[in-house]
């Protein structure tokens, strides 16, 4: 009995529930990842997060041979090459964990019903996140639209245990293999043979093993600090594993665990506090990922009817410096470097962007939200629309306005204007107010070749309000 079990944001063998559930049904089981064209070719891909994913599949690959198994990879259009190899190679079911974007619900509404008509069995399984979406409810029993009453009642339930580990599997016989290699089943592809660059380093280096390692030497160290460094872009202070999260390179209940143990290994009040802070931010990614699966039509648009329709510029030209980091603004410069460098930015970096992009610039937020999917190695749509929308307070947090001074927050979280000296080294000659202010000379601007503001920041948060209140009215 053979069972394909189909990777998608799951990129491990170990605490895969999916994965071991087909295992304890049998040992021959065959993993398979679809390099979707759909996807390689839309305009939401960044080369970082692809570089990531691909090494990703190496190391996964690797895992399977390591157990006597395999991991077959097509570059192919999964509701049809599912279903095909599954037919191919008689497999009795194939086996997946479920996903909460629209794209992934609908494609596996398709795989499954083609699957079922040629008699091929399918489960599916809730992996990625601690609690499935329809478990964290209300009274009423609705999702919930506001994250506070979400997180008290999320961390109140029991969290599963790492599930078992793979240890030995078979793989595909000869033959079998000869008919995959005819159905076109390739190697890794490099990121070249996708016609894509990218040089720089990875924030994280691609697999399990480093995922785990990043893990283990934050839980040992920064996530008792946690609470008081995570705010501060130029300390190191976070843990950078949202890629490995994002395409499930690491599995939750074995983060979970980690957090436990670091729990009970200390007596501090302090840092448990600190370890209880990293946890509620697990739990904003379950948060997201529950509002999007229940609330679709957030990836389509502003959830609120303030922002539909809002007369937003949407200066080109204006869009462009915030994309290279040329707005005059220190901080907000200094930010998308560190983005478009790194294909990484810091929670609170992203924070003073997207509302720089959308309250200063009145520049739709669903043109940051792409360019972020464009540029982040972290790329996820829930944790992105969710971000996006609440930093343009257009969506479901109960806050009506949320407006960044870039001055006062680079005053507060880079008081030494350390990242923005880091970033910026062109200006490391100015005085650590001119660089968190921005007050330095137009003259100084022009002989350091650093652009001159784009906008007037008061005048620009004036006009923002103005039309905000004219839309709350005609509605
Ligand atoms: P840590 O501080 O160590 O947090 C641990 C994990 O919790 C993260 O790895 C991530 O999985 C999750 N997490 C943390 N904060 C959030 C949050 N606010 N929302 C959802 N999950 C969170 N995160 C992404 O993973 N992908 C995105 O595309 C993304 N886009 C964002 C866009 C905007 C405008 C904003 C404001 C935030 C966005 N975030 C996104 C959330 C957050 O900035 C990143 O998860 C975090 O910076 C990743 O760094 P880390 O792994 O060191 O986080």
């Amino acid at each position: 009995e053979l069972i394909l079990f189909w990777h998608r944001r799951d990129l491990r063998i170990n605490d895969n529930v999916g994965l071991s559930q087909a295992y304890q049904q049998t040992s021959r089981v065959v993993g398979v990842f679809c390099l979707d064209p759909y996807i390689l070719e839309s305009d939401q891909i960044a080369p970082a997060r692809v570089k990531y994913l691909l090494g990703c599949l190496e190391r996964l690959q690797e895992s399977y041979q390591r157990v006597g198994s395999d991991l077959l990879v097509l570059q192919a259009d999964p509701v049809t090459m599912i279903p095909h190899l599954a037919l191919t190679l008689n497999a009795q079911a194939v086996f997946w964990n479920q996903d909460v974007e629209p794209y992934g619900m609908k494609r596996d509404r398709a795989v499954t019903t083609s699957l079922q008509e040629q008699g091929i069995k399918t489960q599916t399984f809730w992996d990625q996140l601690l609690h499935a979406p329809g478990e964290i409810l209300t009274k009423g029993e609705a999702p919930y639209k506001v994250y506070t009453p979400f997180w008290k009642n999320w961390q109140q339930q029991e969290k599963a245990q790492p599930v078992g580990n793979i240890t030995q599997l078979s793989g595909l016989t000869f033959q079998e293999q000869e008919k995959v290699n005819q159905m076109g089943r390739i190697a890794v592809p490099t990121l070249a043979e996708l016609g894509i660059t990218w040089e720089n380093e990875l924030p994280l280096e691609p697999g399990y093993v480093a995922a785990k390692a990043k893990l283990e030497q934050f839980s040992d160290r920064a996530i008792a600090d946690y609470d008081q460094n995570r705010n501060y872009p130029a300390v190191d202070g976070t843990s950078i594993l949202s890629a490995a999260l994002k395409f499930g390179v690491i599995g939750i209940r074995e983060v979970w665990e980690t957090t436990e143990l670091a729990w009970e290994n200390t007596r501090s009040d302090e840092a448990r506090h600190s370890i209880q802070a990293w946890r509620q931010e697990l739990a904003w990614r379950e948060f997201y990922q529950h509002a999007l699966y229940f609330f679709p039509e957030l990836a389509d648009g502003p959830y609120r009817r303030e922002f539909q329709n809002f007369p937003w510029d949407n200066n080109q030209q204006h869009f462009q410096a915030w994309c290279e980091g040329k707005t005059g603004y220190p901080i907000v410069d200094a930010a998308m470097r560190q983005l478009n460098i790194t294909g990484w930015m810091h929670n609170r970096c992203r924070m003073i962007v997207a509302s720089f992009l959308t309250k200063d610039l009145i520049i739709n937020w669903q043109w940051g939200e792409r360019y972020f999917m464009q540029t982040l190695f972290d790329g996820d749509l829930a944790a992105n629309n969710g971000g996006w929308q609440w930093s343009a307070s257009s969506g479901m947090d109960p806050k009506p306005l949320r407006i960044f001074n870039p001055a006062s927050q680079a005053q507060k979280f880079d008081p030494d204007a350390e990242y923005i000296r880091y970033w910026l080294p062109e200006l490391s000659s100015l005085e650590t107010e001119e660089l968190l202010t921005g007050n330095f000379s137009p003259l100084e601007r022009e002989s350091l070749d650093y652009p001159q503001p784009i906008v007037d920041h008061k005048q620009q948060q004036r006009e923002f309000k103005r039309r905000y209140q004219e839309q709350k009215e005609r509605d």
